[in-house]
């Protein structure tokens, strides 16, 4: 008989797609010495797998458990030790708790010095380096914004890292944690725990505070919390998706603590910031792709950063699997599926709308008979794109061009994919532009 976490394992196996089950779930081991009732360890030759598995299959795991036994544990997804020698750090880096402690629980590799520095993202980056100097002194609260994937917790984490080797008390926290601690206390009269606990640590990070909006319990008792700190110089850091003014929802007192201390935003990153962060994440994952595979990926991910990780693992499961190299043939095939699922709603108008907003132009522009050197760069674009991502004909795009016949349409492809052919840069700026098409929305 197999031991149950084998036994759940193979009951997962019936839920998902065979070539996940083969990429992730079949490469685990479960670790039968250290696994209790209410924890499950499994073990996963590469720190890759053992992400993926993470946040795509714990909860499933967890799940078939509870099933089994009667009780849901905490899934551990470990990286097995041999093949980690060189990262001791990751092993930290992996435990999950499909129940999310509500202690500080800091993602290691989450450090200033993996964190790519570009103009989208310097400002927080140096604010939050000067908090990690001087906790509760220069900047307090420091909250910072910007959209999904780029980058705010790790920032904020990285902070929490500095202090966490110092020997302070960190924490991090979601609302929702927050929210949960709270209730348990409230619940097992406990409140005084929870008081010392939230309002006597060095350092409270508490990620994603949008989720306060509308909550007005939790509002009150965060901001007596806020206070308690500040008024001990212990450090707040805030992170959001958008600025504190624009938070619906929230009380004004809580507005006007959030932005007492300093406001920093993130702007999605530039091609060449994207470059650099996927080849930080190649290096802390050891996955090793070549220059030009590098540059591919950095087209295909928009700004969310977020997709890198799902990216690399995907990549390095499949060579691992095939037993080949990554080249870029292989890559785009790989991704291909990922790419022609957002190609699928793409319309000549949606094209313009999107190069137009890119190149600054406007759609009329790109349409009219300018001979106007940006605006000819911009229609030679946007004809190549049209005829590579939607199935209009050339005759059908010539009129949409007010172009005199197809051969007009075929004499800029041409001159496009010469120009793509000699110039990496130009390439990498067409590809750039055909993906954000891709994850365009119409308006
Ligand atoms: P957010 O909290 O803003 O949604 P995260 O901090 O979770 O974003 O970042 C998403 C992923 O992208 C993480 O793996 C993070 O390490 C990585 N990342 C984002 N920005 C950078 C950067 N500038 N340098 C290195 N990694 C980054
Ligand atoms: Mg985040």
């Amino acid at each position: 008989m197999n031991s149950i976490g084998i036994q759940v394992l193979n009951a997962l196996k019936g839920e998902i797609n065979e070539i996940d089950y083969l990429r992730y779930i079949k490469q685990l081991t479960y670790d039968e010495t250290e696994s209790k009732s209410n924890l499950a360890i499994y073990r996963a030759p590469n720190a890759l797998i053992a992400n993926w598995v993470r946040t795509k299959f714990s909860d499933k795991i967890a799940h078939l458990f509870e099933i089994k036994t009667n009780i849901k544990p905490t899934v551990s997804i470990l990286i097995q030790s041999a093949s980690t020698s060189a990262a001791p750090a990751q092993n930290q880096a992996v435990v999950v708790n499909t129940e999310r402690p509500s202690g500080s629980l800091l993602n290691p590799s989450y450090t200033f010095q993996n964190f790519v520095v570009g103009d989208s993202n310097n400002f927080a980056f140096i604010a939050a380096k000067n908090v990690s100097e001087k906790p509760g002194v220069v900047y307090n609260p420091l909250f910072i914004y910007g959209g999904v994937g780029l980058g705010k917790t790790h920032l904020m984490q990285s902070v929490g890292n500095v202090m966490l080797a110092q020997g302070k008390t960190v924490i991090y926290t979601s609302v929702e944690q927050f929210l949960n601690d709270f209730s348990r206390h409230l619940n097992n009269r406990t409140m005084d725990r929870f008081k010392d606990k939230y309002r006597k640590c060095d350092l409270l990070l508490i990620d994603d505070i949008q989720f306060l909006s509308n909550k007005n319990q939790i509002q009150e008792e965060f901001f007596h919390t806020f206070d308690a700190l500040r008024n001990e110089n212990k450090q707040i850091i805030i992170t959001s998706d958008k600025p504190p003014k624009k938070i619906g929802g929230l009380e004004e007192r809580l507005k006007s603590r959030f932005e007492s201390g300093l406001v920093a935003d993130i702007q999605p990153p530039e091609l060449e910031t994207k470059i650099e962060i996927i080849k930080k994440k190649c290096e802390i994952n050891r996955v090793k792709l070549d220059r030009e595979v590098i540059n591919y990926v950095a087209t295909i991910i928009e700004n969310n950063t977020r997709e890198i990780e799902g990216i690399l693992s995907k990549l390095n499961a499949y060579s691992q699997l095939m037993g080949v190299d990554i080249t870029i043939e292989f890559a785009r095939n790989v991704l291909k599926e990922q790419m022609a699922e957002k190609r699928s709603n793409i319309t000549t108008d949606l094209i313009m709308d999107t190069i137009a907003k890119e190149l600054n132009i406007k759609p009329s522009e790109i349409r009219s008979k300018s001979r106007n050197s940006n605006i000819v760069y911009a229609r030679r674009i946007a004809i190549y794109l049209a005829r590579s991502l939607t199935p209009n004909s050339m005759p059908q795009l010539a009129q949409y061009f007010g172009m005199k016949d197809h051969t007009a349409v075929s004499h800029t492809m041409k001159k496009i994919q010469e120009l793509m052919k000699n110039d990496e840069d130009f390439r990498m700026k067409i590809e750039e532009l055909s993906n954000k098409v891709s994850i365009a929305t119409p308006e």
